[in-house]
Formats: structure tokens, C-alpha cells, sequence
């Protein structure tokens, strides 16, 4: 299983801008330094949890990631720790099973509705979906529709009549947030399913449909597509017309 079209990842400008979603295929990625980072944080994080906390050689080597050559230091070390330790504490805590990277898939929503959660905890009575996070840019937890599509393909693929509540937490080391570096969200899930159903499924629907409608708005920074946008392409032969 590959990325998805409907990349989970991308939630908040796909469902704001329906146009965006097959526009975006087949657009450059957007590789830098600090994604490849990014992907050696988690990387290692991901060894850790898989062979009990031991990171610490890393220091002073060097990773490869998306052409990048990322040197291990100090602070690749101390996100990934971070983040690892939390998640044996959790783990600690509720119990039951730890799935590291694994694939969630919602088909009952869609059957592009899939991504990879970092770290699933299912314990008994409920579900913990925990994300690292390692931009410079803040992520709230708040309505984060990712980890809601991630906790939404966790109840479709481990849910029980047990489970009455789903957690999702960012853990991200790298910004100063008001919250702290490790903020989480509890949905019941019922309310969670009917956003599903309700609100998720007309959004990726809508991504499909023959004449997708586009918008604009702070969705757009980031958006792949940018340079082909119907609206963008119309603001800048306006703006030559203009002079
Ligand atoms: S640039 Fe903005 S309006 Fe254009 S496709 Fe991307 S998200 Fe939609």
C-alpha cells in the first residue's frame, strides 16, 4: 500500500479546497533538510521503540533521507527520546498492544482513506494514536484532522464495542508550544465516527468529483499544486493585464 491520493497528511487543504486533491498528483515533492530531519527523527525514534530505548549510537553518525545526508546530534537524539519515552509511558499506563508504523485504514469512510500512525496503543477500553511531529511550525491537536483519520482507520481496524474513547497525541520537540511539547485530544467514538461519515466523507467525495470546486485561503502555502492553480493563474495574468 503506497501514499494515498487523499493523503491524510493533507487533510485540512484537501477538505478546504476540493480542486486541490488530483491536482496535487504527479506535483514535485517538496523534499529539504529539514524534512530528511525529520524522517531520520522519527527513523530512529521508530528503533527505539522497536529495541527498547537503545538510540544513543546514532550519535555522531549519519542518516540518509531523501537525498540528504543528516548528521546525528544532540538534538535528533533528544527528539526522538522524547518521543519514545512517551510512548512506553503510555504504553505502561493503558496496556494492551503497541503498534509501531502502522498502516490505518477508514475504507468504511473511503478506500483512499489511509496513512501510517507513527505509534497505536490498543489497550481494552481505548485507543491512543500518537504522532511525532518535528516541523518548526507549531501543529495544534485540536480538530487535527490527520490524527482524526488515523483514529478513525484505528477504530476500523482494532475498535470494539469496548472501546468508548480514542486519544490522539502530537508529540513534537521541536517548537515552543503554549501547551507543552506533548498536547492530546480525547474523542468519544460515536461523535468521531459520525464526523466520519458526516462531515470526512462528502469532503473526499468531493475531491473525486468531475469539477472539484477550489478555494483559497492559508491552505494554499503549502499546497503542491500552486504553480497549475486555476485561481493562482488567474491572479497573475490579472496582475500582468493590471500593469
Ligand atoms: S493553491 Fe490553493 S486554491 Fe489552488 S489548488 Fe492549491 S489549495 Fe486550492
Amino acid at each position: 500500500m503506497g501514499h494515498s491520493i487523499w493523503a491524510p497528511s493533507a487533510a485540512e487543504r484537501n477538505m478546504a479546497c476540493a480542486g486541490s486533491v488530483m491536482l496535487s498528483v504527479g506535483q514535485p515533492d517538496r523534499s529539504s533538510v529539514a524534512s530528511a530531519a525529520g524522517t531520520v527523527q522519527h527513523r530512529i525514534g521508530e528503533y527505539g521503540l522497536r529495541n527498547d530505548g537503545d538510540i544513543d549510537f546514532y550519535l555522531g553518525t549519519n542518516e540518509f533521507a531523501d537525498g540528504f545526508e543528516i548528521p546525528i546530534t544532540d538534538k535528533e537524539i533528544a527528539v526522538a527520546r522524547l518521543y519514545i519515552d512517551y510512548v512506553k509511558k503510555r504504553h505502561a499506563e493503558l496496556g494492551g498492544d503497541l503498534f509501531i508504523e502502522q498502516k490505518l485504514h477508514a475504507k468504511e469512510i473511503h478506500k483512499e482513506c489511509y496513512g501510517s500512525g507513527d505509534a497505536v496503543i490498543v489497550a481494552p477500553h481505548t485507543i491512543d494514536v500518537i504522532d511525532l511531529k518535528t516541523g518548526r511550525m507549531a501543529v495544534e491537536i485540536e480538530d487535527n484532522k490527520q490524527l482524526k483519520i488515523y483514529a478513525l482507520g484505528a477504530l476500523e481496524m482494532f475498535g470494539t464495542e469496548d472501546v468508548a474513547t480514542i486519544t490522539t497525541t502530537i508529540v513534537q520537540p521541536t517548537t515552543f508550544h503554549k501547551d507543552g511539547a506533548v498536547r492530546s485530544v480525547t474523542y468519544d467514538t460515536v461523535g468521531l465516527v459520525e464526523w466520519g461519515f458526516d462531515v470526512l466523507r462528502p469532503a473526499i467525495l468531493a475531491s473525486f468529483a468531475d469539477d472539484p470546486e477550489f478555494s483559497e485561503g492559508h491552505w494554499c502555502k503549502w499546497c503542491p499544486a500552486k504553480s497549475i492553480c486555476p485561481l493562482k493563474t488567474k491572479e497573475v495574468n490579472y496582475e500582468v493585464i493590471g500593469h
